[in-house]
């Protein structure tokens, strides 16, 4: 018999080739007239281009967001909304430029619009990250969940394979731990399925061919339906030791997960058995663990945590953080399989 709770932080969304067209229209649906846009320093382009859009609507562009939110330049572009007594955000890029929005919003309360051009799904979370000295911090706080979001393929075909391949692979991840989350329900399963199935038809496309708009609609879409299961349920052992590996050992978010996400599925397996099945049907693979890790393979994402700067001998250091604190998972996190697991992770072996 089912029981659950569906607690679904909602945003408004708006899809398809060519949607930047009506920034400027979802800007004016907000109620608000003065726009401070936000990128990192590569993507200016894009941002002058979202501010050509909204006309004497904007007020500004702040082009320094860089990953994991540097508490510095928080203050900067929270100093910089100020100054220009801008009403909104519109943050457009990836999940380092959407982060910068959420730590604007979570002191001003400004509404953020999302135009994501990456598939790491944080324009679908209250989840925020701050890093001050070194040390990222997290949170959950409705105020930094973008209000709408314009998902538009046309700005992620300049995304590079090398940065695509992994960065579907993280959404997956979102999905896979989402089938088997403690706090899951029936409706972010269906989220969960249909994320997995899109993503894993379209991404070996899009790195294949860069061009292929279709394909990169049907990326956008998974990542899209990957980040509100991301937002709507709690994360696993696979989470837990990807901000485990990335913290301590700066080792790249969308690749760790990649490579890791195999090896915690199999770790899983026996305690989630439907969540495996499921995953398995999605990719239309024998097993979860080796539908995740040939699909990696096949987008041509990293494999092993070696082949990412992971020091050896930082194995059980990572097994020992990771047994600490543990977040909710199907099975016990216990010392002995998590050090298994990070040295199958470790050599880039193929599941069982
Ligand atoms: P990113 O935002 O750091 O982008 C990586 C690089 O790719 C940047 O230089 C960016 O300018 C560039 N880029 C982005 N889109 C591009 C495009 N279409 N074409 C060309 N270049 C493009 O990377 P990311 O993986 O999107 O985000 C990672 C960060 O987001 C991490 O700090 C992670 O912790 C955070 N994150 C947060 C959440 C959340 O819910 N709060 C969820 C996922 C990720």
């Amino acid at each position: 018999m089912q029981s659950f709770t569906y607690d679904q932080p909602a945003a408004r969304v708006v899809f398809g080739a060519g949607a930047l067209a009506r920034l400027a229209d979802e800007v004016k649906r907000l109620g608000a007239s003065r726009v401070l846009v936000l990128s990192t320093p590569e993507q200016e382009k894009e941002a002058d281009e979202a501010a050509r859009h909204l006309g004497s609507e904007a007020v500004g562009v702040f082009s320094r967001a860089v990953m994991h939110v540097p508490i510095e330049t928080a203050r900067e572009a929270r100093e910089t909304a100020k100054r220009l007594g801008a009403d909104c955000c519109v943050a457009i890029g990836g999940g380092s430029t959407i982060g910068l929005g959420k730590a604007i919003a979570l002191e001003s309360g400004l509404p953020i619009l999302a135009v994501p051009t990456t598939y790491a799904g944080s324009e679908m979370t209250p989840i925020y990250g701050l890093t001050e000295d070194g040390i990222k911090k997290t949170g959950r706080d409705r105020k930094v969940l973008p209000r709408t979001v314009i998902y538009d393929p046309e700005l992620t075909l300049t995304l590079p394979p090398r940065i695509a391949g992994p960065s579907g692979m993280n959404a997956i991840a979102h999905c896979v731990e989402g089938l088997y989350a403690l706090d899951g329900n029936p409706i972010i399963s269906m989220f969960c399925a249909e994320g997995i199935r899109a993503l894993a038809r379209s991404l070996p496309k899009v790195v294949q061919s860069p061009g292929d708009l279709s394909a990169r609609s049907e990326a956008l879409y998974g990542a899209w339906l990957a980040g509100t299961v991301l937002g709507a349920v709690s994360v696993g052992i696979h989470h837990k030791l990807c901000h485990t590996l990335g913290g301590t050992f700066n080792l790249p978010h969308a690749e760790v997960h990649t490579v890791i996400l195999p090896h915690a599925v199999v770790f899983n397996s026996k305690a989630a058995p439907a969540a495996m099945r499921i995953t398995a049907e999605a990719l239309e693979a024998e097993t979860a663990g080796r539908g995740l890790y040939d699909l990696a393979v096949k987008v041509g994402a990293p494999i092993s945590l070696r082949d990412i700067g992971m020091p050896e001998d930082g194995l059980e250091r990572a097994a020992e953080l990771a047994t600490q604190n543990p977040y909710a998972n199907p099975r016990p996190v216990d010392y002995a399989g998590v050090l298994a697991l990070l040295r199958n992770a470790y050599e880039g072996v193929r599941p069982e």
